[in-house]
């Protein structure tokens, strides 16, 4: 089975990002990204240190707010009405989830669509339902189609299965399987016989939050699969995926080292993008 690891396409996009922001710096424009957390959740601060190490390398400058959960709901509103108006400011992104008691949804509506740059505004996202260019997708689900694309599995009349229905990644990538004319089944929590169902993808994705959820009598032979899942074990991490289910597989992208280090350098294009965008250029 192949091993489809992220490091080609994560490299790739690396190259284009930096050359593009060392010619926005040339015009006099520093690309900014402004990363909003509240609370101090564990995966929320290694998800920003390793996006600190990506904005160093890209040439992209970052800018960390972070509020106490204490703080409240009008303080993270106040943060980011504030980001929308800075114009030095490229994209917004709020590490999620939010701590209990935080309204998402309206965080997600007042955003400006232009810098949110990991797709959660409702103009954003409904523009990858109505299959609107331009957009910002969610990096994570966006990922999983660039990577498919580069490794060129086909995905056209193929029967591909995502488990999880959330914003985030199943529905908005299930929307993007279709637009590249996959037969897609959304499965979820209350998915019968979810392992029969996931055995007749071609291409299953895992995007559950459910460590090692996926044993082998999911997967048809041959089949192509997609671990989304982040789970910490010690100092490393594993996925929603075991990896004995790799056996009957005909590719599979492991954890660490797959979806994950695209997820974040797409995250830099999509600053690149935003402040091209601001600057006219795209
Ligand atoms: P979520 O909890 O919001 O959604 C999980 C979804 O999976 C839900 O729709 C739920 O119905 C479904 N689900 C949960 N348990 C299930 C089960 N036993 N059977 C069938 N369906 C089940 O999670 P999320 O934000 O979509 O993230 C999913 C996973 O992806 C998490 O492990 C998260 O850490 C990871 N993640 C990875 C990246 C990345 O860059 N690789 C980015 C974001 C999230």
């Amino acid at each position: 089975m192949r091993r489809m690891t992220g490091k080609a396409l994560a490299e790739a996009i690396r190259n284009d990002v930096t050359q593009r922001s060392g010619a926005l710096l040339e015009r006099g424009v520093t690309p900014c990204l402004a990363m909003v957390r509240v609370g101090d959740r564990q995966d929320c601060i290694a998800y920003e240190n390793s996006l600190l190490g990506c904005c160093e390398k890209a040439g992209i400058a970052a800018r960390g707010i972070a509020l106490q959960k204490e703080s409240g709901q009008n303080a993270c509103e106040a943060v980011i009405n504030a980001l929308n108006g800075d114009e030095s400011v490229h994209g917004i992104l709020l590490l999620r989830p939010l701590p209990e008691g935080f309204d998402e949804d309206r965080i997600a509506r007042l955003l400006d669509p232009k810098k949110d740059v990991d797709g959660m505004t409702p103009d954003n996202l409904s523009a990858i339902f109505l299959n609107r260019g331009l957009a910002f997708a969610p990096c994570t689900a966006e990922a999983v189609i660039r990577l498919l694309k580069f490794e060129k599995v086909e995905l056209e009349g193929k029967e591909a299965a995502v488990i999880g229905r959330s914003l985030v990644v199943g529905k908005p990538l299930a929307m993007m399987l279709l637009k590249e004319n996959a037969t897609v089944t959304v499965c979820h929590t209350r998915t019968r016989n979810l392992a029969q169902v996931c055995q007749r993808a071609d291409i299953l994705i895992a995007a559950a939050g459910q460590k090692h959820l996926v044993d082998g009598s999911f997967v048809k032979d041959g089949a192509v699969l997609v671990d989304v899942g982040i789970h910490p074990v010690g100092d490393s991490i594993t996925g929603d995926i075991q990896p004995s289910a790799y056996e009957k597989a005909g590719a599979y992208t492991p954890v660490p080292g797959g979806i994950g280090s695209v997820t974040s350098w797409l995250l830099m294009e999509h600053v690149i993008h935003a402040a091209l965008r601001a600057e006219g250029l795209l």
